[in-house]
């Protein structure tokens, strides 16, 4: 699954793979109160929308994946 993050004061979508940002959160919280912050803007108010990965769709879909906590 994709989660395409787009923020709303600017318009910047980040996409996360749904997998990727479960191994930093914890799954069971309502995926629409994670902690993302818009890497143009820095503004936190963002719009979540979960959708399906479609493999066959043009190549010009980049997914972000979280920096890794140390
Ligand atoms: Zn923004």
């Amino acid at each position: 699954m994709l989660l395409a993050v787009s923020c709303t004061a600017c318009g910047h979508v980040a996409r996360f793979m749904a997998s990727d940002v479960a191994q930093f959160v914890n799954p069971t919280r309502e995926i629409e109160l994670l902690p993302f912050r818009c890497g143009e803007c820095g503004g936190k108010e963002c719009k979540v929308m979960a959708s399906e990965y479609d493999r066959d769709r043009r190549p010009d879909i980049i997914v972000w994946r979280p920096m890794r906590l140390r």
